[in-house]
């Protein structure tokens, strides 16, 4: 009774906000299916089609052959295993890093990072749009937490002025929702004038930005003295499962000695790590990809402009339609899906309140008529055009 879960529930469905997941029933890729119907897809973070490559199916297959399927213990006890080694040794070279942790998950790398680092008398300065997971982390750090204006560097550098003991300044570095980048040689700056660290989960960058797709930190040409913590994910354009925590050998020592949710957890199965070794070479060499990517960006941006539609001031694969109100937004979605077009729309608390959007995410797998396809469909759409 006291827990009252009918009543919650019940306001969630009448505040638009309520959630339902779609039942995949096809691997990831431009074209799925969803709920026993067929649609093209511009909603998965699969940036560069790798979830389903067969020369990444077929290292997860010998990796499984060779090390079995399960991970069986903790890093620290048992569970560390060779291909997981050889990873962290190849993303330490793919970074540019001295060294790298492999963790199974983003969210707990960056519960693990922020707890390691910092506690009670310091600080943890994050951007107002970062992710839940870097919010979290400062919370359970018990550090004093304070959000600056959304890639405003007057506002970060009140706070960074009042800032009190170890200073951890987080950031996103593709921003999750909204596409637009970081700031990250101003950020490195100010962070180096006030003592801080600045941290960056390059999440949506890897792959995506940067020559060789080292992401938001490639492009920007940052030394690990810039940065000093670096986090990537593998669920993305990697294609796989997993994360990755970046810096130098006495931050990585660290995390292995003192950070919880590295230390607790079983280590991700090594098929896996097999895996991403074959998307990590994929993801190097197959620079098509990204100006496919690139390509495809370019025309969306052209057709939605024409279009009159409400688009943000971004340069990646996720290209977010501003809707505003929750109800409108899943609306649209659910006439883009009766035209065979499936766009997720992102309501609060993952955005602000009042920006509720359509997120739509290319990737390299998506072909031009596909692009037009769901330009078509947005067309068709009872959009609100923008006043500009
Ligand atoms: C997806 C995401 C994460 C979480 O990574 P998982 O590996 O999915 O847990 C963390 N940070 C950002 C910015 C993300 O977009």
């Amino acid at each position: 009774m006291s827990f009252n879960l009918a009543a919650r529930l019940a306001a969630r469905h009448t505040d638009n906000l309520y959630r339902q997941r779609p039942l995949l029933q096809s691997p990831q890729g431009p074209v799925v299916q969803v709920d026993g119907k067929e649609y093209v897809a511009f909603s998965s973070n699969d940036y560069l089609g790798l979830a389903n490559h067969p020369e990444v199916i077929a290292a997860m297959q010998q990796g499984a052959a060779q090390w079995g399927v399960g991970g069986g213990a903790s890093h620290l006890v048992i569970g560390h295993s060779e291909p997981h080694h050889q990873l962290e040794q190849a993303l330490a070279e793919f970074t540019g890093r001295e060294r790298v942790l492999l963790m199974s998950s983003g969210y707990m790398a960056n519960l693990a990072v922020i707890t390691a680092l910092v506690g009670k008398g310091d600080t943890v300065l994050h951007d107002r749009l970062n992710h839940a997971s870097l919010l979290d982390g400062g919370l359970l750090s018990g550090a004093r937490f304070s959000r600056y204006l959304h890639n405003d560097m007057a506002s970060l550098s009140q706070r960074l002025q009042r800032a009190q003991g170890n200073t951890l300044l987080v950031t996103d570095g593709v921003f999750s929702m909204d596409g637009d980048l970081a700031q990250l040689p101003e950020l490195a700056a100010q962070a180096k004038a006030h003592n801080a660290w600045l941290m960056v989960d390059d999440a949506h960058g890897f792959g995506v930005l940067g020559q060789t797709g080292g992401g938001l930190v490639e492009h920007y040409a940052l030394s690990t003295e810039d940065v000093p913590v670096l986090v990537g994910t593998l669920g993305k354009s990697f294609g796989t499962s997993g994360a990755f925590i970046a810096g130098s050998e006495e931050l990585i020592e660290t995390l292995i000695q003192f950070a919880r949710p590295y230390i607790y957890t079983t280590s991700s199965p090594p098929a896996v790590a097999c895996a991403t070794l074959a998307s990590l070479h994929l993801l190097q060499t197959e620079h098509w990809r990204r100006e496919h990517l690139q390509q495809l960006i370019a025309q969306f941006r052209q057709g939605a402009q024409a279009l009159g539609l409400n688009l943000m001031d971004s340069p990646t694969p996720i290209q977010p339609i501003l809707i505003g109100d929750s109800g409108q937004a899943m609306a649209i979605s659910a006439q883009l899906r009766e035209q065979g077009v499936l766009v997720g729309a992102i309501r609060p608390p993952t955005v602000p309140v009042g920006s509720a959007r359509l997120r739509i995410t290319l990737t390299a797998a998506h072909t031009a008529e596909q692009v037009q396809q769901l330009l078509d469909a947005l067309a068709v759409c009872q959009l609100e055009v923008s006043n500009e």
